[in-house]
């Protein structure tokens, strides 16, 4: 089962290589690309390279290793481009500040204070 909305997201373009992206590392089922809005010392934006789920919610039901490997890659990012430790985050909803629907973790790391959230 899949939620793809009918037009093309901008990840699924970024995906495609039609719109460009810094990516920072790539699997045959994932990407990740530094966010071009960055929120943190380290903020890099992990997808799926299929547009089938818009939430962590569906993804979670649909395809959970697919959903593992999402957060396997997110944490080599950490590795890669900080001290391995990390805040991942999955907006779920427009109310809750999701704007892309292709589901998506945000990686959020380097100097980030302790005891917030955001
Ligand atoms: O969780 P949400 O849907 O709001 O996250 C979308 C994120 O995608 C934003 O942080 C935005 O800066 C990022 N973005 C990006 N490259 C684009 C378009 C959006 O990194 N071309």
């Amino acid at each position: 089962m899949t939620d793809s909305p009918a037009e093309p997201t901008v990840f699924e373009r970024i995906v495609a290589r039609e719109i460009p992206a810094r990516i920072v590392a790539e699997t045959d089922r994932v990407i990740a690309f530094h966010d071009i809005a960055p929120k943190a010392p380290v903020h890099v934006i992990v997808t799926t390279k299929t547009a089938d789920y818009r939430d962590i919610v569906g993804l979670a039901a649909g395809d959970p290793a697919l959903l593992a490997e999402l957060v396997a890659v997110a944490q080599g990012v950490a590795a890669e481009l900080g001290d391995g430790e990390f805040r991942l985050v999955f907006n779920t909803g427009a109310s809750a500040g999701q704007t892309v629907f292709h589901v998506h973790a945000h990686v959020l790391a380097g100097g980030l204070e302790e005891g917030t959230l955001a």
